[in-house]
């Protein structure tokens, strides 16, 4: 007899918005293992599991949904892990409903199976156990590799090739390694002994990593192909964008990413205990409406802001953020300013910002994005106040590796140019994959490259072998 669809997701335990907003803490709390495994037992276990062709590594999701049905949790956490080394962290932030959940056959009549929060029951549930099971590794091959930088591409590539035997050093430039896992997210989405806890798993697995070590200043690729056979650049794209309007350069007005690392990387939500100091403004306004906006936005709420605004120039529909992010940022009581754009920032006579001058938009013809495109409606000017503005509009690769490095191709936006199958650059014995090629995107996408790369290097390092 045919299964009985189940159409509704078990909605996973939150902390309630009123309380969240006073804390740090993670706001989704995960399954019990009860609600995982009714979850679980949603899945129609099908024949051609789409889900899987929607997951940019390849997970073999019907199998360990069905394990967790068995209760072979082990099992389950193994399963994963052939094809993802950071479950906890995807399980978390991956926009599963544009990738795997987008895929599902039972989305097509009621909602999907939950499998971001499956994937994140089962990486916490081997946490839990203290316990993780390395897969079998190649004994040493001689060859040794250098990877700049420490986020998710860099990581991916340190863990498949140390399984593969080749001796691994990562240099980071910052003081803890994660990339934007560590300073970008906040705690109260990724807590960051979770990233701790997989960056040490890779490095159980023999990978060097020294934090602390800029490339390209400390020492230059060139100077790296003394001691190594190949690198990787897994640099991010580090360096915002603004809008380029009067009045960028008051005080008040930050980029995201600077408000964000002095919150997350150096603890300033933890003032005085630790030593960063945090403006608290009273109205903030963020400009964007992708996942660093709505972090921002939430950030501010949690240090204090009476109202914090999204300050977007389309409308809901075509929010770039997670859903789940969007409609957490909702409930906290961020404001959503939809259609506006602003077009100058205002200050007092000490240079501080006070107010914001906007316009409103209407959307028009599609645009290249395939998005309509936001048109300012003429006589529309309005102002609002604000002590503080972060911008979040998008950010560009950080030129420092390109500067220093002969003959590495890059982009119009500095983005290192690669083959598309192979990561490879345009110098010989360099790789490259993440946000140094794609501009900023998402964690699986930067894992997705540095797979790629990693078995690119090693047949070009061992002949194919
Ligand atoms: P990064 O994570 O940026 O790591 C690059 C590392 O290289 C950094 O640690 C940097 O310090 C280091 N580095 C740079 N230059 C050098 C150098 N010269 N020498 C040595 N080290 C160097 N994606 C999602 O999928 N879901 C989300 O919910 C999500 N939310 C986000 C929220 C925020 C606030 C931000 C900023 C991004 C978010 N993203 C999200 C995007 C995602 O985090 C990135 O796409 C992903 O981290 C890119 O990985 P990467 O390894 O290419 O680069």
């Amino acid at each position: 007899m045919a299964k009985e669809l189940d159409l509704h997701r078990r909605s996973m335990p939150k902390q309630e918005p009123f309380e969240r907003i006073r804390n740090f803490d993670e706001v989704a709390l995960g399954y019990t293992e009860e609600l995982a495994q009714e979850e679980a037992g949603r899945c129609l276990n099908c024949k051609k599991p789409l889900c899987q062709e929607g997951c940019p590594v390849g997970i073999n999701i019907p199998e360990f949904i069905r394990y967790i049905v068995e209760g072979d949790l082990q099992a389950g956490i193994k399963k994963i892990k052939e094809t993802n080394a950071l479950p906890a962290v995807c399980g978390r932030v991956c926009p599963q409903e544009e990738q795997c959940e987008s895929r599902c056959i039972l989305g097509k009549k009621g909602e999907p199976v939950s499998i971001g929060r499956l994937e994140r029951f089962l990486a916490d549930w081997e946490a839990s156990k203290g316990r993780a099971e390395k897969p079998a590794m190649a004994s040493l091959n001689g060859k040794k590799i250098a990877i700049v930088g420490s986020g998710p591409a860099g990581i991916t590539v340190a863990n498949d090739l140390a399984l593969l035997g080749y001796e691994i050093t990562i240099f980071e430039a910052l003081h803890a390694a994660g990339g934007v896992l560590t300073y970008g997210i906040p705690e109260f989405r990724l807590p960051k002994a979770i990233v701790k806890r997989e960056v040490e798993y890779v490095k159980s697995l023999g990978v060097k990593l020294y934090v602390d070590y800029i490339v390209g200043k400390t020492r230059t690729i060139d100077s790296l192909f003394k001691e190594f056979d190949a690198i990787f650049v897994g640099a991010g794209a580090g360096l915002p964008w603004f809008m380029n309007i009067p009045g960028e350069n008051l005080n008040g007005v930050y980029s995201a990413n600077e408000y964000l690392t002095r919150c997350n990387l150096m603890k300033g939500y933890l003032f005085p205990a630790f030593d960063t100091p945090m403006k608290r403004p009273a109205i903030v306004a963020v400009f964007g409406g992708g996942n660093v906006a709505m972090d921002s936005a939430r950030t501010a709420l949690r240090l204090g802001a009476d109202e914090s605004h999204i300050v977007y120039r389309r409308s809901k529909e075509e929010l770039p953020a997670r859903a789940e992010e969007a409609e957490n940022a909702e409930e906290e009581g961020v404001i959503f300013d939809y259609l506006t754009l602003p077009v100058r920032l205002i200050g007092d006579d000490q240079g501080w910002l006070t107010e914001i001058e906007c316009i409103k938009m209407e959307l028009g013809e599609p645009d290249a994005s395939g998005r309509r495109s936001p048109v300012p409606m003429k006589g529309s000017e309005f102002r609002m106040k604000a002590d503080a503005v972060i911008v979040a509009i998008g950010n560009s690769p950080n030129p420092l590796i390109s500067m220093t490095t002969p003959g590495l191709k890059v982009g119009k936006k500095g983005n290192i140019e690669v083959d598309e199958a192979t990561g490879k650059t345009s110098r010989d014995n360099i790789w490259a994959g993440g946000d140094v090629v794609t501009g900023a995107a998402t964690v699986i996408s930067a894992m997705g490259a540095g797979r790629k790369a990693a078995k690119a290097m090693h047949e070009a390092l061992s002949g194919g072998k």
